[in-house]
């Protein structure tokens, strides 16, 4: 995990705020509070009496997460080492982390406790990623390839908020495509 410490300020330092959107990208995700998370109960199931929208199929899920290993690679592809290395990478730990996804009728802790985290990962156990019952409604293969890039920085030891957007963010750029959405930590980020 060391190594990413060592590349991850380079990448910083590197790349800039990248190119405009032609049209407004919603804002979503917490701003504030973190999505690494330090309570050992965060994951615990909790019945909900929301009604559900469309969601993600497992199908749809698996697509999003070969999408972001996709992502993660073509931006290793589009850069030079110690960049593509970290992409690199984080593309191999995509493909062999956990996934904890809530039944329907139900959430995890941390989701009803913030009401803007779509997903999180644990402090005490990093080696998977929770994604809560709204970001898997009405989503975007895009957008849960994003949320997935996002929150394999965290599993892979970023624990920055503003590190782990940049990656985000420049990875879906680099790959070609523009952003599915903004994260709320973006304009605290200084990340446009
Ligand atoms: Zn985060």
């Amino acid at each position: 995990m060391k190594i990413y410490f060592l590349l991850i300020p380079t990448l910083l330092v590197l790349w800039g705020c990248g190119k405009g959107a032609n049209e407004p990208i919603p804002t979503e995700g917490p701003s504030e509070s973190s999505d690494l998370v330090p309570d050992a109960h965060a994951a615990d199931p909790v019945k909900t009496t929301n009604i559900e929208q469309l969601r993600i199929s497992k199908l749809g899920f698996d697509a999003a997460k070969a999408l972001a290993v996709a992502i993660l690679n073509t931006a290793a592809s589009h850069s030079q080492p110690p960049e593509s290395t970290l992409f690199q990478n984080l593309g191999i730990e995509l493909a062999k982390v956990n996934y904890d996804i809530p039944a329907p009728g139900e959430d995890l802790r941390q989701c009803v406790k913030d009401k803007a985290v779509l997903a999180f990962v644990m402090t005490n156990s990093p080696e998977t990623i929770h994604i809560c019952s709204r970001a898997l409604q009405n989503t975007s293969k895009n957008k849960m390839a994003q949320i997935l890039i996002h929150e394999i920085s965290h599993v892979a030891g970023v624990h920055n908020e503003c590190m782990a957007t940049k990656i985000e963010v420049t990875a879906m750029r680099m790959s070609g495509k523009d952003l599915a959405f903004k994260n709320g930590y973006m304009q605290a980020c200084g990340i446009h």
